[in-house]
């Protein structure tokens, strides 16, 4: 197989693999414990702490490990509305996660209101629009992506923690495609709340964390035994923290040693193959600013389901941008967000690299597009080849 759906989930790395199985087989007692056994865990969580901190530019103390984005990006929408009820709003955009969609419809339903800002058609949000969203005493939370999972975009984070700051709100990004492929540091870039994930760093699934700054206060969203200094009750799950750390140590020496460039290259070099078969092909999103891992785009009239099939056939792992949940196609919010018309949407696919991936793997992946698509060009009638065009 050549897996190319990184965005989706990364690969564990071998050494994060290794620096984990230890906790699970012999250092597996519970980190709370006054013995030398928890002892040894809790030092382990500790350097855990240091790494993800030091990868974000944070102090290890506004580290909180969870269970991953889902968690850490409803913890601090719930958190932000219990704490501070007198102010309203929540501002969102509409290329978000659905983790993000989906809190804030709760955040309405606990006494809310939510606010799109809207996004240009490069998928970066409109910072004129957000200027007049963010309203003193009344947004309480700025809640934007610092890249995205569909198309690569990322955002402007800098002067979005400007315009948010200079009215009083707090900001959360869900850094969960940033963290470890950009440089993401909150001393540059002030943000209140960053959620990241194991699973998309080569780290294993069910673990992440949230850095809450120091600046701000924070409920916790789960209550029990007040682990993580009291900010996210139950027992830590120590073998998959041990895998973020190191990860996170990995990811933070990978952004300074040419692996950005080389998987930007594998990427690029991916488009022009296409491109060069299907001058129609269109690129979703900003080219200047975009993940370099990230290739999200349509061949007009070429149906993305159909596709994926033939690509997973000859073991191509890609995806349908990326509104596939459990099994089934809708159209991406994000997207229509971006005014994709909903004909492109379906034909668009996105194929996203990792650093294990190598330049004859994208070389084959970009042919085998190719193929499957003149194949299925083939097996469409005359007509629709003209409306195509
Ligand atoms: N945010 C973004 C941008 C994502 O891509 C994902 C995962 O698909 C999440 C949040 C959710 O993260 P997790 O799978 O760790 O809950």
């Amino acid at each position: 197989m050549i897996y190319l759906d990184a965005n989706a989930t990364t690969p564990v790395d071998p050494a994060a693999l290794d620096a984990m199985l230890p906790f699970m087989r012999d250092y597996f007692a519970n980190p709370s414990a006054g013995h030398a056994g928890g002892r040894t865990a809790a030092r382990a969580l500790h350097r855990a702490r240091e790494q993800v901190a030091s990868l974000l530019g944070a102090h290890p103390e506004e580290i909180v490990f969870t269970s991953g984005g889902t968690e850490s990006i409803n913890a601090v929408h719930a958190s932000v509305r219990s704490l501070w009820p007198e102010s309203r709003e929540l501002v969102i955009t509409g290329t978000e996660h659905a983790a993000v969609i989906e809190s804030a419809v709760r955040w309405r339903k606990n006494g809310g209101t939510v606010v799109h800002a809207p996004v240009h058609s490069d998928g970066r949000v409109d910072l004129e629009a957000l200027r007049s969203l963010v309203k003193p005493g009344i947004t309480a939370l700025v809640c934007i992506m610092w890249a995205n999972n569909e198309t690569g975009v990322l955002a402007p984070m800098r002067e979005i923690v400007e315009i948010a700051h200079s009215a009083g709100a707090l900001v959360h990004t869900d850094a969960v495609q940033a963290a470890g492929k950009v440089p993401v540091d909150v001393k540059s870039v002030p943000v209140d709340f960053l959620s990241l994930s194991g699973h998309k760093m080569h780290a294993p699934k069910g673990v992440g964390a949230l850095y809450i700054s120091k600046r701000v206060r924070f409920e916790p969203l789960l209550l029990g035994g007040g682990q993580e200094n009291g900010r996210r009750s139950g027992t830590e799950n120590v073998p998959g923290i041990v895998a973020l750390g190191v990860a996170a140590d990995l990811a933070q020496q990978h952004l300074n040693d040419g692996t950005k460039a080389r998987i930007h290259a594998m990427r690029d070099r991916f488009e022009h193959v296409v491109h060069a078969a299907f001058p129609e092909m269109r690129i979703h999103g900003s080219l200047t600013h975009r993940l370099h891992n990230t290739s999200s785009f349509c061949v007009p009239g070429i149906d993305a389901a159909g596709m994926l099939i033939l690509l997973d056939k000859v073991g191509i792992a890609c995806s349908a941008g990326s509104a596939c949940h459990t099994g089934a196609l809708h159209p991406s919010q994000a997207l229509e967000a971006m005014g994709v018309s909903a004909r492109d949407a379906a034909c668009t696919l996105r194929f996203s690299f990792h650093r294990f991936n190598t330049k004859p793997e994208a070389e084959t992946a970009a042919r085998a597009v190719i193929e499957a698509a003149m194949k299925m060009r083939a097996e469409m009638g005359e007509g629709e080849l003209v409306s195509v065009s």
